[in-house]
C-alpha cells in the first residue's frame, strides 16, 4: 500500500507557483490578488480559510479577507460580491460554504462573476466543464486530479465509484473521471444515499471516491484488494488524548482498508492540502486571463 502524501504534494505544487509568480514580479508586474468572503463564525470555516490564505502567503498571491455578520442578508452578501467582480485589483474570490440557512447558496453562486469564480462553482464555468472546455473546475475534484496526474495514476478503462453526489465533489469528481482526456476515460458509477447494495458497487471498484461525510463509512469488507482509495470526507470524531477533545477522520476506515488496498489518502494531509493548491492555480488561470500575461 502506498499513502498519497497531499501535503508533500501541495508543498510542490505551491513551490511551482510560487517561481511562476517571481517570474511575473521579475518583469514588474503585480501579484496575483485572491479574496475571501467568510459569513459567521463557523470555527471548521475560519480554519479552512486561515490555511487558504496561508497558502497565499507562501506562493507569493496577494490576499484578503472580507468577514461578514452571520446575520447579513442575501442582498447585502450579493452587494459585498458585487464589490469584488467590479474590482480590477482582484483577480479571483471564493465565498467560504456552508453558509447561513436564511441565504441561498445558488444565488450566492450565481452572483459570482464567472471569470473571477476560482472555485468553479458557477452554472457557466460547471456547464464548461461537463464539456470539457477550459475553464476553472472546483477545487477539490481539480485537487484530486492533479494527484491522480502527479503519481501517474491510470483511470483510463478504470471502474470507478464516486460515494456522494454534491454539486462541489461528487457530481463534478464523476463527470472528470468519465470525460475523454488523459486522466480520464474511467467507467463512472455515481451513488449516493438511494443507492441500492452500495457494497456490490464498492466490491467492484478499481478505484473509489468517499465524498459522504460519514466517518469511517467505508470499511475493509467493502473493498477488494488492490483498490485506489481516494478519501474525501473530513469528520471530527472525538477524542479524549486530544487537547481540543476531537480528531479529524475520513469517511473511509483508514487503518483496516488501508492492509487491503494499493494506494490511499490520508485523513488529514490527503485530499485536502490539494483542495487549497488547486484553488490556488485556478487564481494564477484567473489572473493570466485578467492580466493576459
Ligand atoms: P454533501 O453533504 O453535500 O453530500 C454528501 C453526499 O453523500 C450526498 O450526495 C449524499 O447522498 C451522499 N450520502 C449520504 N449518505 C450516504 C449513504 N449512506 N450512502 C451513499 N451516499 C450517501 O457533502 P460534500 O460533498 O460537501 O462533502 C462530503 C465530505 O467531504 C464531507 O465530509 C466534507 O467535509 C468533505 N469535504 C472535503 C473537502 C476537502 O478539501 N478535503 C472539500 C469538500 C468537502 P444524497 O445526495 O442522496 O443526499
Amino acid at each position: 500500500m502506498q499513502i498519497l502524501d497531499g501535503k508533500t504534494l501541495s508543498v510542490t505544487l505551491q513551490r511551482e507557483m510560487n517561481e511562476q509568480v517571481d517570474k511575473w514580479l521579475a518583469q514588474g508586474k503585480r501579484a496575483p490578488h485572491l479574496a475571501a468572503i467568510i459569513v459567521g463564525s463557523n470555527p471548521a470555516s475560519k480554519v479552512y480559510v486561515g490555511h487558504k490564505i496561508k497558502a497565499c502567503e507562501r506562493v507569493g498571491i496577494s490576499s484578503s479577507l472580507i468577514e461578514e455578520p452571520d446575520d447579513i442578508s442575501e442582498e447585502a452578501l450579493i452587494a459585498s460580491i458585487e464589490k469584488l467582480n467590479q474590482d480590477p485589483a482582484i483577480d479571483g474570490f471564493i465565498i467560504q460554504l456552508p453558509l447561513p440557512r436564511h441565504i441561498d447558496p445558488q444565488k450566492i453562486i450565481m452572483a459570482v462573476d464567472p471569470s473571477k469564480d476560482v472555485d468553479g462553482f458557477h452554472p457557466s464555468n460547471m456547464g464548461k466543464m461537463a464539456l470539457g472546455l477550459d475553464t476553472f473546475i472546483p477545487a477539490t475534484p481539480y485537487g484530486i486530479m492533479l494527484m491522480l496526474e502527479r503519481y501517474r495514476i491510470t483511470t483510463s478503462g478504470k471502474k470507478v465509484v464516486v460515494v456522494g453526489r454534491s454539486n462541489i465533489v461528487g457530481t463534478p469528481m464523476s463527470i472528470l473521471l468519465s470525460r475523454n482526456h488523459p486522466f480520464g476515460n474511467a467507467t463512472v458509477t455515481l451513488t449516493h444515499s438511494r443507492t441500492q447494495a452500495l457494497k456490490q458497487h464498492l466490491l467492484d471498484a478499481d478505484i473509489i471516491v468517499a465524498a459522504i461525510g460519514r466517518a469511517k463509512f467505508i470499511t475493509e469488507d467493502m473493498v477488494k484488494p488492490e483498490t485506489i482509495i481516494i478519501d474525501v470526507g473530513i469528520n471530527r470524531i472525538q477524542d479524549a488524548s486530544r487537547k481540543s477533545g476531537f480528531r479529524l477522520v475520513g469517511d473511509v476506515d483508514f487503518d483496516a482498508v488501508s492492509e487491503k488496498c494499493s494506494f490511499i489518502t490520508p485523513v488529514p494531509g490527503g485530499v485536502g492540502p490539494l483542495t487549497v493548491a488547486a484553488l490556488l492555480k485556478n487564481t494564477l488561470k484567473a489572473y493570466e486571463q485578467n492580466t493576459s500575461v
